[in-house]
């Protein structure tokens, strides 16, 4: 744990978040800034600070994260009315907080 990291510290329970999804490798929980009537981040419980960090090894947790979002996206029912998976990556594509999440956003009418 990165103990500046805001996502970190909501991981370990430090800080609070609206949850939705747990479980061993990652968590799911409302962004507190919505930018859709449906805004979930998909975060991985371990520190990793973009996609650029990524390695090889890593390719579970994003496969996890991707097949999550789908999962989260059916319970919200947005799903088939469709949805945006987004990473932001660095500070030039509009990352601010530096731990690895998967934005999905969706229930637009
Ligand atoms: P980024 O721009 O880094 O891809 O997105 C970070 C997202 O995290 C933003 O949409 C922001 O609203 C959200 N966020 C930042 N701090 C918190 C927090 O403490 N709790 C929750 N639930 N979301 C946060
Ligand atoms: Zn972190």
């Amino acid at each position: 744990m990165e103990k500046d990291c805001v996502f970190c510290q909501i991981v370990e329970g430090l800080k609070p978040a609206e949850f939705v999804y747990q479980d061993k490798s990652l968590v799911v929980f409302k962004d507190i800034n919505p930018h859709a009537p449906v805004h979930l981040l998909i975060v991985p419980r371990r520190h990793i600070r973009s996609i650029n960090d990524l390695q090889e090894e890593d390719v579970n947790i994003i496969s996890e994260m991707i097949l999550r979002a789908r999962e989260a996206a059916q319970e919200c029912s947005v799903a088939e009315s469709g949805y945006k998976l987004l990473f932001n990556v660095e500070r030039g594509g509009g990352q601010v907080i530096f731990h690895l999440h998967l934005h999905l956003l969706g229930g637009w009418r």
